[in-house]
């Protein structure tokens, strides 16, 4: 008889006063809270995005200018009220095999001191800007004096003649034929804007009191075959 008072006490009266002493077992449970869902759910972990190691050199896309009714990129035309009255135009080569009209500019800016780039456009070659990009700069935009050709008799050629520079040495290549078919363009563009005859389209080795005696645009450059395609 105790033996049956002790187990009835031990599985009903025990559990019912621990009950009492703490209450409610599912009050008394802790509440269940989804703080890692609920803040997953404001601030989401940060995307892992794949970095590949691998830098692909591809030419720019070609920079497309909005032309004028004839089809002429409006940045060529030069502001109204300062334009100069140019009578020749010199060709050069960046004697590099890469290059941009921003590379030329830091460069005869920090090492020759000057203004900014030389000249008034650069034609790229898929290295360092399009090919066939042809880039305006200030020397054009503001029709300022160029620094490409130095001449004697009043630096003749800096101040009259507009200086264009196709990006490569050819020395030891040629102008690809998107560079060859920008350079006729712009040369026909010029040339028509200021009457400029094929005779006063130069090469930077050929043009008239040139100070410095240079090879450029370099001995493959197809002048003759420019010519032939004005
Ligand atoms: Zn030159």
């Amino acid at each position: 008889m105790f033996k049956k008072l002790v187990i009835l006490l031990v599985l009903v009266y025990l559990p019912a006063m621990l009950i009492m002493m703490t209450g409610c077992e599912e009050e008394q449970a802790p509440k269940v809270t989804f703080e890692r869902k609920d803040s997953y759910i404001s601030t989401p972990p940060k995307r892992i995005t794949y970095k590949s190691p691998i830098t692909y050199s591809s030419p720019k896309p070609l920079k497309s200018s909005p032309m004028d009714r004839f089809g002429v990129p409006a940045d060529w035309i030069p502001p109204h009220g300062i334009e100069r009255k140019w009578t020749a135009i010199v060709l050069h080569h960046s004697a590099s095999l890469t290059g941009s009209a921003s590379v030329f500019d830091d460069f005869h800016r920090n090492q020759y001191g000057w203004e900014g780039v030389g000249y008034d456009f650069v034609i790229g070659n898929g290295h360092g800007s399009g090919d066939g990009e042809v880039e305006v700069t200030f020397r054009w935009t503001r029709q300022k004096t160029g620094a490409h050709c130095k001449t004697s008799r009043n630096n003749w050629a800096n101040e009259k003649a507009v200086g264009i520079c196709l990006v490569g040495n050819f020395n030891n290549t040629r102008p690809t034929p998107a560079q060859m078919a920008a350079a006729v363009k712009l040369v026909k563009y010029i040339q028509n804007r200021y009457n400029i005859p094929n005779s006063r389209v130069y090469g930077h080795n050929t043009t008239p009191f040139a100070v410095t005696k240079t090879d450029c645009p370099g001995k493959l450059f197809p002048m003759s075959r420019l010519k032939g395609m004005l």
